[in-house]
């Protein structure tokens, strides 16, 4: 059985009084409840340290993760950080290939191929995002897409690698503009990319991978796309920077 996991990308969102105080409060939010998932936090990398030990010396089991990492293990690469780096300040989680990254910083499946390596000798579990566009989607190719993007990238792994992984499932059309996929939108894709796995991998290492969905999940629909078969849990983007937004998704999973 699947346990969700409800994972927050914070961006390049709030400083350093603003996420103490988030965090905080998400810490005395989960400490106070019985949760039923897993629940992690990706906040800028300046406060994982910070985070970590706050939440081990208050035996908060909220994971924390980096939002990117570099694809070279070292050297002389400006402004990157190591997956080892990210690890040794408490990381145990790191998103790859956010649509924002693959956008903005032009990431290529070879560059996404990389990373998820260097995270996975670093015995950190990588968080890899995929989806399509809205050209795609309204052009009736959201499966192709979301099929080569993984078949060059996490698919190559071997097994005992492709077992530490978690997928997230972000519609690009639905990521921070408010439209989310329908509850059966969600389902359809998260069964697709769980088929994908299962001819890849085998039955058991597709029934044990975690899909998310992710792509303005709020309270409001949080209970409806996370009651479909094949979602495990989400990414969540806006609805994580308010403890109560986050607070009420993580109470939505059953
Ligand atoms: C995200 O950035 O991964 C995301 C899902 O954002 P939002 O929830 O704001 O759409």
């Amino acid at each position: 059985m699947r346990k969700k996991l409800i994972a927050g990308n914070w961006k390049m969102n709030l400083d350093w009084n603003e996420a103490m105080t988030l965090f905080a409060n998400l810490i005395q939010f989960e400490t106070s409840k019985q949760s039923k998932a897993d629940v992690a936090v990706f906040p800028p990398s300046a406060y994982i340290r910070h985070f970590y030990e706050l939440a081990s010396d208050r035996k908060s089991s909220i994971g924390i993760g980096a939002q990117d990492c570099s694809e070279y293990n070292g050297g002389a690469y400006t402004g990157e950080l190591a997956a080892s780096m990210i690890k040794s300040v408490g990381a145990s989680y790191c998103l790859v290939g956010h649509s924002e990254r693959r956008e903005y910083h032009h990431e290529s499946n070879d560059v996404l191929s990389e990373k998820v390596e260097r995270l996975l000798e670093n015995d950190v579990i990588p968080v890899f995002c995929c989806g399509e566009s809205l050209d795609h989607r309204e052009s009736g190719n959201h499966t192709f897409v979301t099929d080569n993007q993984l078949d060059g990238t996490i698919f190559e792994l071997n097994e005992e690698q492709f077992s530490n992984v978690v997928i997230a499932y972000e519609p690009v059309w639905a990521i921070g503009t408010g439209k989310t996929a329908s509850p059966d939108q969600a389902q359809d894709m998260h069964a697709f990319i769980r088929g994908l796995v299962q001819s890849k991998y085998g039955a058991t290492i597709a029934n044990n991978t975690r899909i998310l969905y992710g792509g303005s999940m709020k309270p409001s629909n949080a209970h409806e796309l996370l009651s479909q078969p094949d979602v495990d849990g989400g990414l969540i983007g806006g609805a994580s920077l308010k403890v109560d937004d986050f607070g009420a998704i993580i109470n939505a999973c059953s």
